[in-house]
């Protein structure tokens, strides 16, 4: 039987946000969950590269530490992963608001950034970030105050730095949004002013070609499949022209194309 959190990737989508479900979630877990009364922020101190390059060290963990390591992964791009249904191994000891059952009580993300400051979050992860957690507090009835970070959670106090950036600016954010006052960013269009097709993982065709030859792509074959090499290159590219590196062609990404373009 499935575990309890089966409602999240559906509360996620209905927030408009991009869900990609892992393998075998539903029944994924350390048992079940008990009352979920708030929502634990994490950074994975994964690799600098990729959009989620620690997906498979939270599902399944380490020998010392078994996963899922939380319920939730969130991407560089802003996608979210669902890992687990059940409950993970994500709070360790510690408190907030008075409660001390981190891993029953609260739902852990893992967001993928190195902990670095020469890693800054994109805007478009953490745009997802306060979107995902207002979404579930407004889900389960709770407000910003029940949304904690692992340094603010975890005990002895210092014992964790994650995740890197401002809680207290990360709940103002989230309340703006529950209270509906929160400016929308606007979305990649989904053509550019050529009338080019916004690319991401998972396009096709002789566009995707177009981009791997001038992105410097490094795989086997330009075939015109927008693969994980691909992506990397992609991000690879945009991080060298000064872009946010979310691995989607978009307008300012195709502009930066135009300029590197071979004659012909
Ligand atoms: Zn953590």
């Amino acid at each position: 039987m499935a575990f309890a959190l089966t409602w999240l990737p559906t509360v996620l989508k209905n927030a408009r946000l991009k869900v990609a479900e892992e393998p075998g979630w539903p029944n994924r877990g350390h048992g079940d969950v008990g009352t979920i009364k708030g929502v634990m922020c994490h950074h994975t101190a994964g690799a600098k590269t990729g959009n989620m390059p620690s997906l498979g060290f939270v599902r399944q963990g380490s020998d010392k530490l078994r996963g899922p390591l939380a319920q939730l992964c969130l991407g560089r791009d802003g996608t979210f992963y669902v890992v687990a249904a059940g409950k993970a191994f994500h709070a360790g000891p510690g408190r907030w608001q008075g409660l001390t059952t981190g891993n029953s009580s609260f739902i852990g993300i893992e967001a993928e950034n190195t902990g670095s400051i020469n890693d800054p979050w994109p805007a478009v992860q953490m745009d997802a970030y306060r979107r995902g957690v207002a979404a579930i507090l407004r889900h389960i009835g709770q407000d910003q105050s029940m949304c904690c970070g692992h340094k603010e959670y975890r005990l002895p106090p210092g014992f964790k730095n994650d995740p890197t950036f401002d809680m207290d600016q990360f709940r103002r954010d989230v309340a703006a949004i529950l209270s509906g006052t929160a400016p929308i960013l606007p979305p990649i269009p989904k053509v550019d002013s050529q009338a080019r097709p916004t690319l991401r993982r998972g396009s096709e065709g002789n566009l995707v070609k177009e981009v791997q030859k001038n992105v410097g792509f490094v795989g086997d074959t330009v075939d015109g499949d927008f693969g994980p090499l691909t992506e990397a290159a992609v991000r690879r590219f945009q991080r060298a022209q000064g872009l946010v590196p979310d691995g989607i062609v978009g307008p300012k990404t195709w502009v930066a194309l135009d300029g590197v373009a071979a004659p012909g």
